[in-house]
């Protein structure tokens, strides 16, 4: 499942390219919200969640109750995995911005549903 979404990102940055030219362009994060989403409002990637084990001997996270969920938004950048911290209350634009975007760059898995028709249309035909 988790090799399936990294597959998901790197095909929707192949043809965003010019998309994350511009998401760079903005300026990094600090500490105003309002910098996590570009005039354009439109973001690129996806928003992926995670739990984390602090790692001290007696924490609670070590019997099945983990910090977080913290977010984060993850995106491919010239060639490069990257990713931001994404704060609790700015989780609902990120996600709306990132659909926005989603919407103009359909994500490679419709791609791949068509690859997938395809391959096996061409499987019958060698018999
Ligand atoms: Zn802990």
């Amino acid at each position: 499942m988790k090799g399936l979404v990294a597959n998901v990102d790197s095909g929707a940055a192949a043809r965003s390219s010019a998309d994350d030219r511009k998401v760079r362009a903005v300026p990094r994060q600090r500490g105003k919200s309002d910098d996590l989403i570009p005039k354009s409002g439109l973001l690129c990637g996806s928003l992926i969640r995670e739990v984390k084990q602090c790692g001290k001997p007696r924490c609670r996270c070590l019997t099945g109750q983990p910090h977080g969920p913290y977010w984060y938004r993850r995106w491919r950048e010239g060639g490069r995995l990257r990713r931001q911290y994404v704060p609790r209350d700015q989780v609902g634009r990120v996600r709306t911005a990132i659909a926005r975007h989603r919407e103009l760059y359909p994500p490679l898995s419709r791609l791949r549903g068509t690859l997938r028709e395809l391959e096996s249309l061409a499987n019958n035909l060698e018999g």
